[in-house]
Protein backbone atom coordinates (compact mmCIF):
# COMPACT_ATOMS: atom_id res chain seq x y z
CA UNK A 1 0.00 0.00 0.00
CA UNK A 2 1.16 3.48 -0.81
CA UNK A 3 1.88 5.73 1.75
CA UNK A 4 0.48 9.05 1.93
CA UNK A 5 2.87 11.92 3.80
CA UNK A 6 1.69 15.54 4.02
CA UNK A 7 2.65 19.12 2.80
CA UNK A 8 2.15 22.57 4.07
CA UNK A 9 -0.44 25.06 2.56
CA UNK A 10 2.42 27.40 3.40
CA UNK A 11 4.80 24.99 1.27
CA UNK A 12 7.62 26.23 3.32
CA UNK A 13 7.94 22.57 5.22
CA UNK A 14 8.63 19.33 4.59
CA UNK A 15 6.59 16.75 3.80
CA UNK A 16 5.79 14.29 7.01
CA UNK A 17 3.84 11.45 7.21
CA UNK A 18 0.72 10.97 9.54
CA UNK A 19 2.00 10.46 12.43
CA UNK A 20 4.18 13.40 12.83
CA UNK A 21 1.02 15.85 10.80
CA UNK A 22 -1.03 14.05 13.74
CA UNK A 23 1.31 14.97 16.85
CA UNK A 24 2.39 18.47 15.60
CA UNK A 25 -0.88 19.57 14.44
CA UNK A 26 0.13 22.73 12.56
CA UNK A 27 3.21 22.74 10.09
CA UNK A 28 6.77 25.13 11.53
CA UNK A 29 5.98 27.62 8.95
CA UNK A 30 2.41 28.03 10.20
CA UNK A 31 0.37 26.33 7.40
CA UNK A 32 -2.32 23.46 7.87
CA UNK A 33 -0.88 19.88 6.33
CA UNK A 34 -2.83 18.43 3.82
CA UNK A 35 -2.19 14.91 1.96
CA UNK A 36 0.15 15.18 -1.11
CA UNK A 37 -1.83 12.69 -2.61
CA UNK A 38 -5.53 11.74 -2.73
CA UNK A 39 -6.30 8.10 -1.87
CA UNK A 40 -8.55 6.30 -3.69
CA UNK A 41 -11.82 4.71 -2.59
CA UNK A 42 -12.98 2.62 -6.06
CA UNK A 43 -16.50 2.77 -7.02
CA UNK A 44 -16.55 -1.14 -6.49
CA UNK A 45 -15.35 -0.17 -2.22
CA UNK A 46 -18.12 2.54 -2.57
CA UNK A 47 -20.88 -0.19 -3.29
CA UNK A 48 -19.95 -2.53 -0.88
CA UNK A 49 -20.09 0.36 2.05
CA UNK A 50 -23.88 -0.52 1.72
CA UNK A 51 -23.18 -4.03 3.55
CA UNK A 52 -20.94 -2.45 6.40
CA UNK A 53 -21.48 -0.87 9.50
CA UNK A 54 -20.07 2.33 10.62
CA UNK A 55 -16.72 1.34 12.16
CA UNK A 56 -15.99 -1.04 8.91
CA UNK A 57 -16.19 1.92 6.59
CA UNK A 58 -14.50 4.13 8.70
CA UNK A 59 -11.72 1.49 8.90
CA UNK A 60 -11.46 1.33 5.27
CA UNK A 61 -11.00 4.68 4.71
CA UNK A 62 -8.95 5.41 7.14
CA UNK A 63 -6.73 2.68 6.50
CA UNK A 64 -5.92 4.74 2.90
CA UNK A 65 -4.11 7.39 4.66
CA UNK A 66 -2.86 4.95 7.60
CA UNK A 67 -1.34 2.27 5.52
CA UNK A 68 0.87 -0.03 6.87
CA UNK A 69 1.60 2.39 10.12
CA UNK A 70 -0.69 0.82 12.01
CA UNK A 71 -2.38 -3.00 12.28
CA UNK A 72 -5.40 -3.17 10.64
CA UNK A 73 -6.60 -5.16 13.43
CA UNK A 74 -6.34 -2.53 15.81
CA UNK A 75 -7.33 -0.11 13.82
CA UNK A 76 -10.53 -2.02 13.30
CA UNK A 77 -10.96 -2.05 17.26
CA UNK A 78 -10.47 1.59 17.84
CA UNK A 79 -13.23 2.37 14.79
CA UNK A 80 -15.63 -0.08 16.87
CA UNK A 81 -14.79 1.71 20.39
CA UNK A 82 -14.96 5.51 18.98
CA UNK A 83 -18.15 4.19 17.19
CA UNK A 84 -20.36 2.67 19.85
CA UNK A 85 -23.25 4.62 19.31
CA UNK A 86 -25.76 5.53 16.19
CA UNK A 87 -25.92 7.49 13.25
CA UNK A 88 -29.23 8.31 12.30
CA UNK A 89 -29.90 9.43 8.55
CA UNK A 90 -33.50 10.54 8.13
CA UNK A 91 -35.30 11.47 5.85
CA UNK A 92 -37.97 14.32 6.35
CA UNK A 93 -39.36 15.88 2.96
CA UNK A 94 -39.22 16.37 -0.84
CA UNK A 95 -35.57 15.50 -1.42
CA UNK A 96 -34.61 16.21 2.27
CA UNK A 97 -32.51 14.40 4.62
CA UNK A 98 -30.91 14.96 8.19
CA UNK A 99 -27.46 13.49 9.10
CA UNK A 100 -27.79 13.31 13.20
CA UNK A 101 -24.04 13.05 14.39
CA UNK A 102 -25.47 13.89 17.90
CA UNK A 103 -25.57 10.59 19.38
CA UNK A 104 -22.09 10.47 20.71
CA UNK A 105 -21.33 10.98 24.06
CA UNK A 106 -21.29 14.82 24.24
CA UNK A 107 -23.93 14.79 21.99
CA UNK A 108 -22.08 16.71 19.38
CA UNK A 109 -20.19 16.05 15.57
CA UNK A 110 -17.17 16.81 17.48
CA UNK A 111 -17.67 12.92 19.10
CA UNK A 112 -16.65 12.02 15.41
CA UNK A 113 -13.49 13.25 15.19
CA UNK A 114 -11.72 13.44 19.05
CA UNK A 115 -12.53 9.96 19.88
CA UNK A 116 -10.84 8.46 16.85
CA UNK A 117 -7.89 10.93 17.06
CA UNK A 118 -7.77 10.51 20.82
CA UNK A 119 -6.27 6.94 20.24
CA UNK A 120 -4.47 7.61 17.68
CA UNK A 121 -2.73 10.50 18.91
CA UNK A 122 -2.15 7.44 22.12
CA UNK A 123 -0.86 4.97 19.79
CA UNK A 124 1.95 6.77 17.77
CA UNK A 125 2.85 8.75 20.87
CA UNK A 126 3.55 6.06 23.11
CA UNK A 127 5.16 4.31 19.81
CA UNK A 128 7.81 6.77 19.66
CA UNK A 129 8.20 7.12 24.27
CA UNK A 130 7.05 10.54 23.71
CA UNK A 131 4.64 11.92 26.42
CA UNK A 132 1.61 13.15 25.40
CA UNK A 133 -0.62 16.37 26.90
CA UNK A 134 -2.91 17.98 25.11
CA UNK A 135 -3.39 21.39 25.68
CA UNK A 136 -6.73 22.88 24.19
CA UNK A 137 -8.91 26.13 24.77
CA UNK A 138 -12.39 25.65 24.42
CA UNK A 139 -15.79 28.05 23.97
CA UNK A 140 -17.81 25.23 24.03
CA UNK A 141 -17.86 21.73 22.33
CA UNK A 142 -14.40 20.98 21.75
CA UNK A 143 -13.52 20.52 25.15
CA UNK A 144 -16.34 18.18 26.48
CA UNK A 145 -15.45 16.25 23.06
CA UNK A 146 -11.77 16.11 23.40
CA UNK A 147 -11.98 15.68 27.39
CA UNK A 148 -14.21 12.94 27.29
CA UNK A 149 -12.11 11.20 24.19
CA UNK A 150 -9.09 11.44 26.15
CA UNK A 151 -10.66 10.27 29.48
CA UNK A 152 -8.90 7.32 30.83
CA UNK A 153 -6.83 6.66 28.08
CA UNK A 154 -3.34 5.80 29.33
CA UNK A 155 0.35 8.13 29.29
CA UNK A 156 -1.99 10.70 28.04
CA UNK A 157 -3.19 13.98 30.36
CA UNK A 158 -5.83 16.54 28.75
CA UNK A 159 -5.96 19.86 30.13
CA UNK A 160 -9.03 22.22 28.92
CA UNK A 161 -9.02 26.06 29.17
CA UNK A 162 -12.79 27.57 29.33
CA UNK A 163 -14.13 30.86 30.08
CA UNK A 164 -16.13 31.18 33.32
CA UNK A 165 -18.65 32.92 32.19
CA UNK A 166 -19.06 32.17 28.33
CA UNK A 167 -19.39 28.20 28.57
CA UNK A 168 -23.27 26.87 29.58
CA UNK A 169 -23.67 24.94 32.89
CA UNK A 170 -24.21 21.63 30.88
CA UNK A 171 -20.86 22.60 28.44
CA UNK A 172 -18.83 23.11 32.12
CA UNK A 173 -20.08 19.97 33.20
CA UNK A 174 -19.25 17.86 30.24
CA UNK A 175 -15.65 18.56 31.05
CA UNK A 176 -15.41 18.93 34.99
CA UNK A 177 -17.24 15.86 36.09
CA UNK A 178 -14.88 13.23 34.03
CA UNK A 179 -11.81 13.42 36.84
CA UNK A 180 -8.50 11.32 36.42
CA UNK A 181 -6.25 12.50 33.32
CA UNK A 182 -8.25 15.72 32.56
CA UNK A 183 -7.49 18.93 33.96
CA UNK A 184 -10.58 21.85 33.20
CA UNK A 185 -9.24 25.30 33.96
CA UNK A 186 -11.45 27.89 33.97
CA UNK A 187 -10.09 31.46 33.28
CA UNK A 188 -11.34 34.78 34.50
CA UNK A 189 -11.63 35.88 30.88
CA UNK A 190 -12.73 35.32 27.44
CA UNK A 191 -12.22 32.64 24.84
CA UNK A 192 -9.90 35.19 23.35
CA UNK A 193 -7.64 34.85 26.53
CA UNK A 194 -7.61 31.05 26.75
CA UNK A 195 -6.45 31.16 23.33
CA UNK A 196 -4.03 33.33 23.37
CA UNK A 197 -2.38 31.20 26.69
CA UNK A 198 -2.57 28.09 25.12
CA UNK A 199 -0.71 29.60 21.57
CA UNK A 200 2.08 30.61 24.44
CA UNK A 201 2.30 27.68 25.93
CA UNK A 202 3.17 25.72 22.81
CA UNK A 203 5.78 28.14 21.98
CA UNK A 204 6.97 28.31 25.57
CA UNK A 205 10.66 25.77 25.40
CA UNK A 206 10.27 25.59 29.18
CA UNK A 207 7.31 23.37 28.98
CA UNK A 208 8.61 21.40 26.04
CA UNK A 209 9.07 18.28 28.20
CA UNK A 210 5.12 18.01 29.17
CA UNK A 211 4.79 16.94 25.27
CA UNK A 212 2.09 19.56 24.94
CA UNK A 213 -0.11 18.69 21.42
CA UNK A 214 -3.17 20.85 20.18
CA UNK A 215 -6.78 18.89 19.38
CA UNK A 216 -8.07 21.87 17.66
CA UNK A 217 -8.96 21.81 13.69
CA UNK A 218 -6.42 22.38 12.08
CA UNK A 219 -5.11 19.17 12.97
CA UNK A 220 -5.50 16.79 9.87
CA UNK A 221 -6.25 13.65 12.50
CA UNK A 222 -9.56 15.50 12.79
CA UNK A 223 -10.51 15.67 9.46
CA UNK A 224 -9.48 12.33 8.52
CA UNK A 225 -12.57 11.03 10.75
CA UNK A 226 -14.80 13.61 9.10
CA UNK A 227 -14.29 11.94 6.24
CA UNK A 228 -16.49 8.69 7.26
CA UNK A 229 -19.88 9.96 7.77
CA UNK A 230 -19.85 11.14 4.24
CA UNK A 231 -19.25 8.13 3.00
CA UNK A 232 -21.59 6.57 5.22
CA UNK A 233 -24.55 8.59 4.14
CA UNK A 234 -24.17 8.19 0.74
CA UNK A 235 -24.38 4.13 1.46
CA UNK A 236 -27.66 4.32 3.50
CA UNK A 237 -29.59 6.76 0.74
CA UNK A 238 -28.64 4.86 -2.02
CA UNK A 239 -29.18 7.46 -4.44
CA UNK A 240 -26.84 8.27 -7.53
CA UNK A 241 -25.58 11.47 -6.37
CA UNK A 242 -26.29 13.77 -3.38
CA UNK A 243 -26.20 17.05 -2.27
CA UNK A 244 -24.87 17.93 1.49
CA UNK A 245 -25.83 20.79 3.88
CA UNK A 246 -23.01 21.11 5.98
CA UNK A 247 -23.51 24.20 9.49
CA UNK A 248 -20.41 25.48 9.23
CA UNK A 249 -18.00 27.79 11.58
CA UNK A 250 -14.09 26.73 10.86
CA UNK A 251 -14.78 24.47 7.40
CA UNK A 252 -13.61 21.10 9.21
CA UNK A 253 -16.71 19.52 8.87
CA UNK A 254 -16.97 20.11 5.39
CA UNK A 255 -13.24 20.04 4.37
CA UNK A 256 -14.36 16.42 5.44
CA UNK A 257 -16.73 16.30 2.49
CA UNK A 258 -14.48 17.84 0.03
CA UNK A 259 -11.74 15.03 0.90
CA UNK A 260 -14.58 12.37 0.39
CA UNK A 261 -15.62 13.93 -3.09
CA UNK A 262 -11.71 13.92 -4.00
CA UNK A 263 -11.53 10.33 -2.63
CA UNK A 264 -14.63 9.38 -4.86
CA UNK A 265 -17.63 9.99 -3.88
CA UNK A 266 -19.99 11.29 -6.14
CA UNK A 267 -21.21 14.36 -5.06
CA UNK A 268 -23.35 16.82 -6.76
CA UNK A 269 -22.06 19.74 -4.65
CA UNK A 270 -21.88 21.18 -1.40
CA UNK A 271 -23.66 23.84 0.27
CA UNK A 272 -21.38 25.50 2.97
CA UNK A 273 -24.44 26.84 5.47
CA UNK A 274 -22.69 29.66 7.92
CA UNK A 275 -24.66 32.09 10.19
CA UNK A 276 -24.51 35.81 10.02
CA UNK A 277 -20.48 35.27 9.89
CA UNK A 278 -20.99 35.77 5.95
CA UNK A 279 -16.95 35.82 5.01
CA UNK A 280 -17.70 32.66 2.76
CA UNK A 281 -20.91 33.08 0.87
CA UNK A 282 -19.32 36.82 -0.08
CA UNK A 283 -16.08 35.89 -1.46
CA UNK A 284 -18.17 33.41 -3.40
CA UNK A 285 -19.97 35.92 -5.07
CA UNK A 286 -17.50 38.78 -5.11
CA UNK A 287 -14.07 36.62 -5.01
CA UNK A 288 -12.58 38.84 -2.34
CA UNK A 289 -12.26 37.25 1.26
CA UNK A 290 -12.42 39.49 4.16
CA UNK A 291 -12.24 38.13 8.07
CA UNK A 292 -15.28 39.77 9.80
CA UNK A 293 -13.76 41.24 13.01
CA UNK A 294 -15.07 40.99 15.91
CA UNK A 295 -16.79 37.95 14.87
CA UNK A 296 -20.97 38.04 14.89
CA UNK A 297 -22.71 36.80 17.97
CA UNK A 298 -25.34 34.22 16.98
CA UNK A 299 -27.04 31.40 18.73
CA UNK A 300 -24.90 28.67 16.69
CA UNK A 301 -22.63 29.85 18.45
CA UNK A 302 -20.19 26.84 17.40
CA UNK A 303 -20.24 29.01 14.49
CA UNK A 304 -19.27 32.55 14.98
CA UNK A 305 -16.03 32.52 13.25
CA UNK A 306 -15.04 35.82 11.10
CA UNK A 307 -11.78 33.94 9.50
CA UNK A 308 -11.81 29.91 9.49
CA UNK A 309 -8.84 28.34 10.03
CA UNK A 310 -9.78 25.67 7.26
CA UNK A 311 -10.28 27.63 4.14
CA UNK A 312 -6.42 28.13 3.70
CA UNK A 313 -7.16 24.18 3.15
CA UNK A 314 -10.39 24.68 0.75
CA UNK A 315 -8.48 27.42 -1.19
CA UNK A 316 -5.49 25.07 -1.70
CA UNK A 317 -7.56 22.34 -3.43
CA UNK A 318 -8.54 24.61 -6.06
CA UNK A 319 -5.26 26.14 -6.33
CA UNK A 320 -5.23 29.30 -4.32
CA UNK A 321 -3.38 30.38 -1.53
CA UNK A 322 -4.72 31.63 1.82
CA UNK A 323 -2.14 32.48 4.54
CA UNK A 324 -1.36 35.16 7.54
CA UNK A 325 0.81 38.14 6.76
CA UNK A 326 3.96 37.68 9.47
CA UNK A 327 7.17 39.24 10.61
CA UNK A 328 10.14 37.34 10.68
CA UNK A 329 9.16 36.07 14.60
CA UNK A 330 5.89 34.81 13.62
CA UNK A 331 3.84 37.67 14.94
CA UNK A 332 0.54 37.75 13.03
CA UNK A 333 0.52 41.00 11.22
CA UNK A 334 -2.43 40.63 8.89
CA UNK A 335 -5.08 37.82 9.08
CA UNK A 336 -6.56 35.77 6.07
CA UNK A 337 -4.37 37.18 2.82
CA UNK A 338 -4.79 35.75 -0.20
CA UNK A 339 -2.04 35.33 -2.07
CA UNK A 340 -2.88 32.95 -5.14
CA UNK A 341 -6.66 33.66 -6.25
CA UNK A 342 -8.53 29.82 -6.43
CA UNK A 343 -10.15 28.82 -9.33
CA UNK A 344 -13.59 30.51 -9.02
CA UNK A 345 -15.47 29.18 -12.12
CA UNK A 346 -14.79 25.13 -10.45
CA UNK A 347 -15.78 26.13 -6.77
CA UNK A 348 -19.18 28.07 -7.62
CA UNK A 349 -19.79 24.54 -9.53
CA UNK A 350 -18.51 22.66 -6.31
CA UNK A 351 -19.98 24.99 -3.97
CA UNK A 352 -23.08 27.01 -2.81
CA UNK A 353 -22.54 29.31 0.25
CA UNK A 354 -25.59 30.87 1.68
CA UNK A 355 -25.34 33.30 5.47
CA UNK A 356 -28.39 32.36 7.38
CA UNK A 357 -30.39 35.14 9.71
CA UNK A 358 -31.19 34.78 13.61
CA UNK A 359 -35.09 35.52 12.18
CA UNK A 360 -34.55 32.73 9.68
CA UNK A 361 -32.99 30.13 12.05
CA UNK A 362 -36.31 30.91 14.56
CA UNK A 363 -38.51 30.59 11.92
CA UNK A 364 -37.15 27.11 10.86
CA UNK A 365 -36.87 25.65 14.16
CA UNK A 366 -40.66 26.65 14.50
CA UNK A 367 -41.69 25.28 11.05
CA UNK A 368 -39.84 21.90 11.32
CA UNK A 369 -41.62 21.49 14.81
CA UNK A 370 -44.76 22.44 13.56
CA UNK A 371 -44.68 20.81 10.28
CA UNK A 372 -42.66 18.00 10.46
CA UNK A 373 -42.50 17.01 13.87
CA UNK A 374 -38.41 16.69 14.48
CA UNK A 375 -36.79 19.34 17.10
CA UNK A 376 -33.38 21.00 15.73
CA UNK A 377 -31.42 23.36 17.24
CA UNK A 378 -29.77 26.48 15.93
CA UNK A 379 -27.02 24.69 13.92
CA UNK A 380 -28.78 22.40 12.17
CA UNK A 381 -31.18 24.79 11.44
CA UNK A 382 -28.84 26.71 9.79
CA UNK A 383 -28.12 24.01 7.49
CA UNK A 384 -31.23 23.29 6.82
CA UNK A 385 -32.37 26.66 5.97
CA UNK A 386 -29.33 27.06 3.41
CA UNK A 387 -30.42 23.86 1.49
CA UNK A 388 -34.25 24.95 1.21
CA UNK A 389 -32.52 28.75 -0.25
CA UNK A 390 -30.91 26.31 -2.96
CA UNK A 391 -32.83 24.81 -6.08
CA UNK A 392 -33.49 21.29 -4.25
CA UNK A 393 -33.83 19.02 -7.14
CA UNK A 394 -31.40 16.13 -5.80
CA UNK A 395 -31.22 14.55 -2.64
CA UNK A 396 -29.54 16.37 -0.42
CA UNK A 397 -28.48 15.45 3.21
CA UNK A 398 -28.61 18.35 5.68
CA UNK A 399 -25.98 17.63 8.70
CA UNK A 400 -27.05 17.94 12.43
CA UNK A 401 -24.15 19.09 14.46
CA UNK A 402 -26.01 18.64 17.82
CA UNK A 403 -28.21 18.11 20.38
CA UNK A 404 -31.40 20.00 20.91
CA UNK A 405 -30.57 19.65 24.70
CA UNK A 406 -27.81 21.70 24.07
CA UNK A 407 -29.97 25.03 23.79
CA UNK A 408 -32.33 24.50 25.81
CA UNK A 409 -32.95 27.92 26.52
CA UNK A 410 -33.52 28.53 22.69
CA UNK A 411 -35.84 25.88 22.43
CA UNK A 412 -37.77 26.86 25.83
CA UNK A 413 -38.34 30.45 24.31
CA UNK A 414 -39.44 28.81 20.71
CA UNK A 415 -41.73 26.11 21.13
CA UNK A 416 -42.23 26.34 25.14
CA UNK A 417 -41.24 23.12 25.39
CA UNK A 418 -38.44 20.89 27.31
CA UNK A 419 -35.62 19.43 24.63
CA UNK A 420 -35.82 15.56 26.06
CA UNK A 421 -32.29 14.83 27.96
CA UNK A 422 -30.25 12.50 26.05
CA UNK A 423 -28.69 9.81 27.70
CA UNK A 424 -25.47 10.88 27.39
CA UNK A 425 -26.41 14.22 28.87
CA UNK A 426 -28.56 13.29 31.77
CA UNK A 427 -25.73 12.30 33.97
CA UNK A 428 -24.68 15.30 34.71
CA UNK A 429 -26.42 16.34 37.38
CA UNK A 430 -25.22 16.44 41.34
CA UNK A 431 -22.11 14.76 40.03
CA UNK A 432 -19.07 16.39 41.92
CA UNK A 433 -17.30 19.01 39.68
CA UNK A 434 -13.76 19.21 39.82
CA UNK A 435 -11.50 22.17 38.51
CA UNK A 436 -8.74 25.07 38.69
CA UNK A 437 -9.70 28.38 38.76
CA UNK A 438 -7.39 31.42 37.62
CA UNK A 439 -7.09 34.78 36.00
CA UNK A 440 -6.05 35.53 32.27
CA UNK A 441 -2.45 35.45 33.47
CA UNK A 442 0.36 33.23 31.31
CA UNK A 443 2.51 33.23 34.73
CA UNK A 444 -0.08 31.72 36.34
CA UNK A 445 -0.71 28.74 34.47
CA UNK A 446 2.32 28.27 34.32
CA UNK A 447 2.38 27.71 37.82
CA UNK A 448 -0.28 25.78 37.72
CA UNK A 449 0.80 23.26 35.36
CA UNK A 450 3.95 23.27 37.25
CA UNK A 451 2.48 21.95 40.31
CA UNK A 452 -0.10 19.41 38.52
CA UNK A 453 2.83 17.46 36.36
CA UNK A 454 6.29 18.19 38.64
CA UNK A 455 8.73 16.27 36.70
C1 LIG B 1 -17.87 22.92 15.88
C2 LIG B 1 -19.29 22.92 15.51
C3 LIG B 1 -19.74 23.34 14.24
C4 LIG B 1 -18.82 23.91 13.19
O1 LIG B 1 -17.99 22.94 12.63
P1 LIG B 1 -16.71 23.37 11.81
O2 LIG B 1 -15.97 22.12 11.57
O3 LIG B 1 -15.95 24.32 12.70
O4 LIG B 1 -17.18 24.05 10.57
C5 LIG B 1 -21.09 23.26 13.96
N1 LIG B 1 -21.97 22.82 14.89
C6 LIG B 1 -21.58 22.43 16.11
C7 LIG B 1 -22.61 21.97 17.07
C8 LIG B 1 -20.23 22.46 16.47
O5 LIG B 1 -19.87 22.07 17.71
Amino acid sequence: MERILFRSTNRQSSEVDFSEALLRGQAPDYGLYMPVKMPVISKKEISAFDRMDYPHIACTIMKKFLGEDIPRELLGKMAVSAYNFDVPVQYVRDNLYILWLTKGPTASFKDFAARMMAQLMQYFASRESRKLTVLVATSGDTGGAVANAFHRLDNTNVVVLFPFREVTERQRKQMTTLGDNVFPVAVKGKFDDCQAIVKRAFNDSELECLGLTSANSINFGRLMPQIVYYFYAYSRLKKDEVVFSVPSGNFGNIMGGVFAKKMGLPVKKFIAAVNENDEFPEFMETGVYKPVVPSRECSSNAMNVGHPSNLSRLMDIYGGWLTDERDEIGTVLKKGVLKIQPDMKKMRTDFSSYSVTEKEVDETITAYFKNCGILIEPHGAVGIRAAEKDDCSSPVVCIETADPAKFPEKIRALLNLEPPLPFSLSGLDGVREDFATMESDYAEFKNLLRKKFPR
